[in-house]
């Protein structure tokens, strides 16, 4: 039998490779990959940028781990690939057979059209790499400007911050990150940045970035405005990666559309990750998500529909633990409002879902750095935000995935004056004993 192939060593590609081997212990699989670093952890970028995580803290799997996989890795990019003949070919001139073939290519940042964008010091953070090189720029640079909303813009500010560099912050919006935060979470995100000395420009655009010598010197705003830096950052969204599938044929819209088998519109060829947009039979949409457990998830389940398990993808509620400006923050279920108007579409670590307008009413309460927000419908908890203390973080979790029937609480919930954090937790440890009870 041909091999199975994996295009893309990220987590969505390991987990498929993993399923694949579960079931068939002596199959061939070829796993390719374009990337020198291989398979490290993306979200972990942030912390290496911090200097709280050394690089070798990025590598979740060991040698040996991936060498008990028995896997064949091609190091090398994938230029076109023959559906019919069942075949891939390399840039290198090679091609490869292949039995069943996943596409998970992953996302990549994007660009923004403006004059001067191609000088050295514009960096994006999309990989190991440019996280490398934005380490090396920090050391000579004395200021900075980052573009864009989302968690990667911040974990860029907070990186450069780290390294000593004067930054400021372009918002094309009134505030943080607006799809997903309410006002008071952006304006504490916000607050906190100032406070480590970020200058954020609002409602600030850049029309071009001027150098000299092929190097960075400065941006000019559309109002005119002239930031001198050293190192501007962009990150304004991403683009799933479908060249491939494009040139294909397959049937793609924003990502690859693939069924809930992670099936693409060929047959053989499955696709997952950030590259895929995933039919959810709940909504009857394809959804987007760009977060590392989704693409883990997804990944696995067409690694066994490879190898010939049938299996359906069930979208689990997109759950994130993230920190934003030093604040650990979970993000559960639909919380958002749609549009963000810093962002050209989703942005790493996002998720379509969160930003469904829910029917919901909001309860909330904060103080200092401890900010909770649930979404309540009629008689089910919709999502949850919950920033500083975490101790709410994983019984949301669970009664939001479980579908909690909160009929009981709701109007309690929904009561000013109610201490939400003491009826939460008293109703969860109650409805945690019944739900096991009824479970086993
Ligand atoms: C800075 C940063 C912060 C993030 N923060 C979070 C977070 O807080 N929470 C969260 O849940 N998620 C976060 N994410 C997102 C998360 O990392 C991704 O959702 C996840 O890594 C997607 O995995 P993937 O396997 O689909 O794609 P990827 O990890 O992107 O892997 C795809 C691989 O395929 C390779 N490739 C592409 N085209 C070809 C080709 N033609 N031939 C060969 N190889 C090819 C690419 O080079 C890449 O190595 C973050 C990502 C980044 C970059």
């Amino acid at each position: 039998m041909e091999p199975y192939v994996i295009i893309g060593t990220g987590v969505a590609g390991i987990a498929a490779a993993q399923a694949i081997r579960q079931h068939h212990p002596q199959a061939a699989i070829v796993l390719i990959g374009d990337e020198p670093d291989g398979y490290y952890s993306r979200p972990g970028l942030a912390y290496y940028l911090t200097r709280e995580l050394p690089e070798q803290g990025l590598f979740p799997l060991r040698d040996r781990a991936l060498s008990y996989l028995k896997l064949q890795i091609v190091h090398g990019r994938v230029v076109r690939i023959d559906a019919a003949g069942h075949r891939i070919e390399l840039a290198d001139g090679k091609s490869m057979k292949y039995h069943r073939l996943l596409i998970a290519t992953g996302a990549s940042a994007a660009r923004l059209d403006l004059p001067g964008v191609d000088l050295q010091g514009v960096v994006k953070l999309d990989n190991l790499a440019d996280a490398r090189r934005i380490a090396k720029l920090a050391r000579k640079a004395r200021s900075a400007v980052v573009i864009g909303g989302g968690i990667t813009a911040l974990e860029i500010v907070e990186g450069l911050v780290a390294r000593g560099v004067k930054t400021h912050y372009f918002l094309r919006g009134d505030r943080y990150w607006a799809n997903v935060l309410d006002e008071q979470e952006s304006r504490i995100i916000e607050h906190r940045l100032q406070e480590e000395g970020v200058q954020i420009h609002y409602r600030t655009e850049a029309s071009q970035i001027e150098g000299k010598r092929g190097r960075v010197q400065a941006v000019i705003t559309k109002d005119g405005a002239r930031i001198k830096c050293q190192i501007v950052a962009i990150a304004v969204g991403i683009r799933p990666r479908t060249q491939l599938a494009v040139s294909l044929g397959l049937n793609v819209d924003r990502g690859i559309l693939v069924s809930e088998n992670l099936q693409t519109s060929a047959p053989d060829i499955f696709a997952a990750g950030d590259v895929a947009q995933v039919f959810d039979p709940a909504t009857g949409r394809y959804n987007i998500d760009s977060l590392w457990d989704p693409a883990r998830q997804q990944g696995f389940i067409a690694g066994l529909n490879m190898a010939g398990l049938p299996t359906v993808y069930r979208k689990d509620m997109p759950f994130n633990v993230t920190r934003l400006a030093g604040l650990t923050t979970t993000i559960i279920g639909t919380v958002g409002r749609g549009v963000d108007e810093d962002l050209m579409g989703i942005a790493r670590g996002d998720s379509e879902t969160w930003r469904q307008l829910p029917d919901a009413i909001v309860a909330q309460r904060g103080f200092d750095v401890n900010q909770l927000r649930i979404l309540i419908g009629e008689k089910r908890l919709l999502g949850a935000i919950v920033m500083g203390d975490q101790t709410l973080s994983k019984p949301l979790q669970d009664m939001i995935s479980a579908k909690a029937n909160i009929a009981p609480i709701r109007n309690a919930l929904l009561y000013a004056q109610s201490d939400l954090p003491e009826i939460l937790l008293d109703f969860w440890g109650q409805w945690r004993s019944e739900y096991a009870t009824q479970q086993s």
